[in-house]
């Protein structure tokens, strides 16, 4: 196969701050639904392919490399990370997402206890995959982004039950809430919205919710 960059006489280096390719990806055991033409592939399995294609290409590539500044020097750009100066004529920034986890909800009365239950994701990459024992579990998703979005139609197909808290307003993709409301509806998941969680507690295994004016969330959570 010919390398696409040397057809279109580019040379482009990929500067990475970690230590492997594949972003986002790496940390997502979920099968994929949006790039087209990759069915069913999980995050890590589309991240091998991204890694791959790299190399086919063979593009140069900076790994553990932060990007620490960036300075316009006439028509090129000075890159500098910790140990490397590179001359760009051109400059692609694609930094990407940030999962917040646990420092999203750090300020909330016993979120510290969360640290140590097994039962806690705070990375809904990391989540358990959909099987046959996620029947028995009523499940708690924080956030109306659409990383709680997704997790909480995924889940509403094998949990027993859903429990969805969003501060204020949804944020997601309109299918996504389109989604979310549907199930809603069939009884799959509640929706809870406009709620403020001000306490959380774990005992023997069981997750309490207290959120709104006190409304206390009982039901056996995982
Ligand atoms: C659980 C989960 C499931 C998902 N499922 C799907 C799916 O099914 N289909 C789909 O299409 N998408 C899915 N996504 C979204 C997808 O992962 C992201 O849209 C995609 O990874 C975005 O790619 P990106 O290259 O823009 O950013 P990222 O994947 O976030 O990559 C950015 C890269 O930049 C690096 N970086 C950041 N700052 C610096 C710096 N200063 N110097 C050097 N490097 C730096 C980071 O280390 C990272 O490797 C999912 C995401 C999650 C979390």
């Amino acid at each position: 196969m010919r390398p696409l960059v040397k057809i279109f006489r580019f040379s482009p280096i990929i500067i990475e701050k970690k230590q492997r390719l594949g972003g986002l990806q790496q940390v997502s055991n979920f099968q994929n639904v949006w790039y087209l033409g990759l069915i069913e592939k999980t995050g890590y399995e589309i991240a091998e392919q991204f890694r791959q294609h790299i190399q086919v290409e063979e593009i140069s590539t900076l790994l553990g490399s932060q990007v620490r500044s960036i300075v316009k020097d006439g028509d090129n750009f000075q890159i500098f990370t910790e140990a490397k100066e590179i001359t760009a004529q051109g400059l692609v920034i694609a930094t990407g997402q940030r999962i917040k986890g646990y420092e999203g909800i750090k300020f909330i009365e016993g979120s510290h206890e969360l640290l140590s239950s097994q039962e806690i994701f705070f990375d809904p990459g990391a989540t358990p995959l959909l099987t046959p024992q996620m029947n028995e579990k009523i499940v708690a998703i924080v956030g109306g982004g659409d990383n709680g979005l997704v997790t909480a139609i995924r889940f509403s197909e094998t949990a027993k039950h859903i429990h969805l808290f969003v501060r204020s307003q949804m944020c997601g993709f309109k299918v996504n809430q389109k989604t979310i409301y549907e199930k809603v509806e069939a009884g799959k998941i509640t929706l809870h919205q406009p709620a403020i969680i001000q306490r959380f507690e774990v005992q023997d295994n069981q997750i309490y919710i207290t959120f709104g004016d006190g409304e206390r969330l009982e039901e056996k959570l995982a």
